[in-house]
């Protein structure tokens, strides 16, 4: 018995791997982690029976990216706190002060000061909610990783249920503002938006750009967020084979300060989808995008001018035809397509990495 638990306590077996200079560096970091997670999940008398059953981590990390929200702060930090109290659960608190004009940094330093469970990065300028998230997920330390809005407007209550859900064998758990406290056409423009993107995606869920969301650790160091990549993290992960789902939480008006993101954030959120859904499906084989288009294009070229090839050779005459400009436009960007897709391929051929296959587990 005394044997059994030698063997599994703590990094017994990594250091083992580790002398015997198995695998690579990434390898045993993971199995470290996740050796000692499991352990501590089952070892640790710090967690009663009844908090294991209801949150399987050991350790959340809360990221909250924030622009000018200095009245907000304090007010989002003591709820942070009471939630968590009553849970249970070590914690540390990431705010990433994306180039604040105002109070914030001096805000967060301070409560940074008093608790060292909260810890804070600023940015030197405003790179935006993507890049502020991407930094502070390089800071984590948590097995799971919660992101929220720094205004109030997402609630601290839901973390517990967040993080109970992505226990039941999911990757993501994004939030979904079922009833939403935001202007008229920042609604309906979002509804529409969800829409379309469900629709090319074939992801099932509501509401892609709900700043409340948890994810386990692996999501968050297999996934790149830059650009406004945030409003697809649910299907960056879904395309990179992790199980996303949701659920309804609660949203409020915003309190201080005002949006940061206008009403331009619906054209580039469109934009934003084609990088997404290119970069995610299509970045290995461009050729079946470009060709595939480049084939319909050259082929419609085809029929329209060997028609009018036909009408030309049983006497008819070409010069009154502008059909013919159209079959000759089509068929040298269908040409394009391909030879576009071609160079794409060399691309790929020349940038193909080990990195890209995610492995999920080792025996
Ligand atoms: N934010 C940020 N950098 C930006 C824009 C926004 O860190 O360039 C933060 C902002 O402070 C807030 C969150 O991202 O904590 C969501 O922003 P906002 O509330 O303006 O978005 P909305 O709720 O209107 O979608
Ligand atoms: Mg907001």
């Amino acid at each position: 018995m005394e044997e059994q638990e030698k063997q599994d306590k703590p990094g017994s077996e990594v250091q083992k791997n580790e002398q015997e200079g198995k695998g690579s560096s990434q390898y045993r970091g993971n199995q470290r982690r996740r050796f000692y997670n499991r352990n501590r999940r089952y070892y640790s008398p710090r967690y009663s029976q009844q908090n294991r059953d209801r949150i399987k981590f050991n350790k959340v990390s809360i990221v909250i990216p924030l622009l000018n929200e200095e009245e907000s702060i304090n007010l989002l930090a003591n709820e942070i706190r009471k939630v968590l109290k009553q849970t249970d659960l070590s914690y540390e608190v990431i705010f990433i002060d994306d180039g604040s004009t105002d109070n914030s940094l001096k805000v967060v330093k301070e409560i940074c000061r008093t608790d060292k469970r909260f810890k804070f990065l600023s940015l030197r300028k405003n790179y935006g909610k993507s890049a502020a998230l991407q930094v502070g997920f390089l800071q984590t330390t948590g097995d799971a990783v919660i992101t929220m809005d720094a205004d109030l407007q997402d609630d601290p209550s839901e973390i517990p249920n967040l993080l109970k859900k992505l226990g039941e064998e999911f990757d993501l758990v994004s939030g979904w503002k079922k009833i939403r406290h935001d202007p008229f056409v920042k609604k309906y423009s979002s509804k529409f938006f969800n829409f379309v993107t469900r629709i090319i995606s074939k992801v099932k869920i509501h509401d892609f750009n709900c700043g409340l969301k948890a994810y386990r650790k692996e999501v968050i160091q297999d996934i790149q967020v830059y650009g406004e990549l945030h409003r697809y993290i649910p299907l960056l992960a879904h395309w990179k084979g992790y199980k996303v789902t949701e659920i309804v939480v609660k949203h409020h008006p915003r309190r201080y300060g005002k949006t940061k993101f206008g009403i331009s954030r619906f054209f580039k959120g469109f934009l934003d989808l084609i990088t997404v859904v290119f970069t995610t499906r299509y970045i290995r084989r461009p050729l079946h995008l470009f060709g595939f288009l480049g084939a319909i294009a050259f082929l419609a070229g085809i029929v329209v001018n060997g028609y009018l090839s036909y009408l030309w050779v049983t006497g008819g005459y070409l010069s009154n035809r502008p059909m013919l400009f159209l079959g000759i436009l089509l068929i040298i960007v269908g040409v394009q397509f391909f030879s576009v897709g071609l160079l794409g391929e060399m691309f790929v051929h020349n940038t193909r990495s080990e990195r890209e296959y995610i492995i999920k587990e080792r025996g």
